[in-house]
């Protein structure tokens, strides 16, 4: 565990999933990204799907960030992804936190994919069925405009989202709907900012750790450490031109200050500090791995 000015913080791999290492990389050539990656017969890599868990010291608040594939696959769909999902890997770090699911106070979404939000609800009983909340007490942030596009995505980026994930949230209270293009958060030493690069209206949580220090959880911005070269862009993103520019961003942004960064997809490496002193940036200190 990792203790930050007022947070604690844990990177947590809750399962694993297997996608197409051209598409995650986009124009790149397998020959420069193949030589970092494990890659499968099918051409597939392997990420991890990770939950960032803060515990704010002063308020006892527990935020989750991405919630991971969770438990509704069935064998058929999960050999598709090569999803091995480990949701309980949450419970577990949550105790040796002396925290369960029923203490988490804030779930934020970063977007909709199903690799982020899968694990906010179970099926209640059979599957296929009704789905239950599965951190029963906590509010569920998401933005608002990434919202509506998850339920009327487009033909490029449907097979990311599954409906059962989210649609609940348009019926239950606990769905915070984060609004506007400079949204505001009235959660203490955490505040929301904006990527549409990959998907529109990505929400990646940034947390004030004192002195000007800052921990940012990037979302699919930049999904592992492979990512942080500004060209290296998924042939996901919606917008990849947006995507070199928050990258750009991203790098000029650690030159300038105390920012700490948490991967969503990394394998080995949950939270970093970037190496922007050279030609390129790269991954420096594993703060978590
Ligand atoms: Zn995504």
């Amino acid at each position: 565990m990792l203790q930050l000015g007022n947070w604690q913080f844990e990177s947590v791999v809750n399962g694993t999933i297997r996608l197409d290492g051209g598409a995650m990389f986009g124009v790149v050539p397998k020959v420069l990204w193949s030589k970092s990656q494990n890659i499968d017969l099918k051409n597939r890599i392997l990420l991890a799907t990770r939950t960032l868990i803060a515990r704010h010291l002063p308020t006892g608040r527990i935020v989750l960030v991405d919630t991971g594939t969770g438990s509704k696959w069935s064998d058929e769909e999960a050999e598709r992804y090569g999803v091995e999902s480990t949701p309980e890997a949450i419970d577990k770090a949550l105790s040796a936190m002396d925290a369960s699911a029923s203490d988490v106070t804030d779930v934020i979404a970063t977007h909709l994919h199903f690799d982020h939000c899968g694990g906010m609800v179970d099926w209640e009983d059979a599957a296929g069925g009704s789905v239950r909340v599965r951190f029963a007490n906590a509010k569920h942030w998401v933005h608002r405009e990434h919202f509506n596009h998850a339920c009327a995505p487009t033909l490029r980026d449907r097979a990311s989202f599954l409906s059962v994930d989210f649609e609940w949230m348009g019926r239950d209270e606990r769905a915070q709907f984060v609004e506007g293009i400079s949204p505001t958060s009235d959660l203490a030493d955490l505040k929301f900012e904006l990527s549409h690069g990959h998907t529109p209206y990505q929400l990646l949580p940034v947390f004030d750790l004192g002195g000007g220090a800052e921990l940012f959880f990037v979302g699919d911005m930049a999904p592992t450490g492979a990512h942080i070269l500004p060209a290296w862009v998924m042939a996901y993103d919606l917008f990849p031109l947006k995507s070199v520019d928050e990258r750009v961003a991203l790098v000029n942004r650690c030159k300038e200050h105390d920012t700490i960064i948490a991967f969503p997809h990394d394998v080995r490496r949950g939270i970093v500090r970037l190496d922007v002193t050279g030609k390129k940036p790269k991954v420096g200190e594993v703060l978590c791995p």
